[in-house]
């Protein structure tokens, strides 16, 4: 990937004529199924014009209240462009419920805020993968009523990889779609936003409004190629660490492992007794870094072998020694 960076060819993306980000857009496009893409420095900032793009001032977006866009990216679609978000609880299996998202959208009528969106995740921010058929069954749901349809497919790899489904399954029933080449792929930074070509014309003229156009960004364009010509199939093994680390940790007496295992490539656990802090900081100061506290998580990741798990469960293993 390095070597890729360094060799990269480059050009005034702001103008398009970056060839290395041309082409990671064009590849971007070709596996989602859509007719365009547009590069981004992060996740957040993609999905942010995709909800500048489809919704105006007063206009709202349905969304999960766990959702990425609604609870992890500091309420910049309410901040930046004005639109009211409409957060919605999620059922257990990551999906959202068609009868209520039907129930919310809300009727033309002066009083309302005019619903103009679902955005939807896959993985949800959370691990779990959703299905091609629930996509397009939401597919539907949206041209009934007239409403655009967004994914964060920040992990959409993963989900593909957990479902063994090509990626195109997926991302095909959505207007558009967000794609991380930063976490699991792992690109130094990086995301796509793929759509129809009049969609990222906008979204072209909003990424420039919050300052994602970026000038000779094919150097780091050229990892997120190398990303989705090499670290995409072998997503595979995260997912079989992170079950053999939620394994592992279930042994563990005074810890429960929660969702009954791992999810794609993220294990969350609590503890029985104890005290959260402490066992994080003891954790964190042999190396082993979890997010959250009850329940904590912990992903696994492409710098992560097997042999570095069972470090990590030794560390562990002598706290509650
Ligand atoms: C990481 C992530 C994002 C945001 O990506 P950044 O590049 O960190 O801004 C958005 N959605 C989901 C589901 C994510 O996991």
């Amino acid at each position: 990937m390095m070597r890729a960076m360094q060799e990269a060819e480059m050009g005034d993306d702001v103008y398009g004529e970056d060839p290395t980000v041309n082409r990671l857009q064009s590849k971007a496009a070709r596996i989602s199924g859509h007719e365009d893409a547009l590069f981004f420095p992060s996740g957040t900032q993609s999905n942010l014009v995709a909800l500048l793009t489809h919704c105006s001032r007063a206009d709202e977006y349905i969304v999960a209240q766990t959702a990425h866009t609604y609870k992890y990216e500091g309420g910049g679609a309410a901040a930046l462009g004005g639109i009211q978000p409409q957060p919605m609880e999620r059922s257990p299996d990551g999906t959202l419920d068609p009868e209520r998202i039907q129930s919310l959208i809300k009727e033309d009528d002066f009083h309302f805020a005019k619903t103009r969106l679902v955005a939807l995740e896959n993985t949800t921010t959370d691990g779990m993968a959703v299905s091609s058929s629930y996509c397009q069954e939401m597919r539907q749901l949206c041209d009934c009523n007239g409403l655009s349809l967004h994914l964060d497919g920040a992990r959409i790899f993963n989900a593909a990889i957990e479902l063994k489904v090509d990626v195109m399954e997926l991302t095909r029933h959505f207007d558009s779609v967000s794609i991380c080449l930063s976490k699991g792929l792992g690109a130094p930074v990086g995301s796509v936003l793929t759509g129809s070509h009049a969609f990222i014309d906008s979204a072209r003229r909003w990424r420039k409004v919050v300052g994602g156009g970026m000038r000779q960004a094919g150097m780091i364009a050229a990892a997120g190629i190398y990303a989705l010509d090499h670290n995409v199939s072998r997503l595979s093994e995260d997912h079989a660490n992170a079950a053999y680390l939620a394994t592992r940790l279930s042994e563990f007496d005074d810890l429960s492992i929660e969702f009954g295992g791992a999810r794609t490539n993220m294990v969350f656990f609590r503890l029985k007794n104890g005290n959260h802090d402490e066992f994080a900081s003891y954790a964190e100061s042999r190396g082993v870094l979890f997010t959250g506290r009850d329940p904590a998580r912990l992903v696994t990741h492409k710098d992560l072998a097997r042999s570095d798990i069972d470090l990590a469960l030794e560390r562990l293993s002598a706290y509650f020694a």
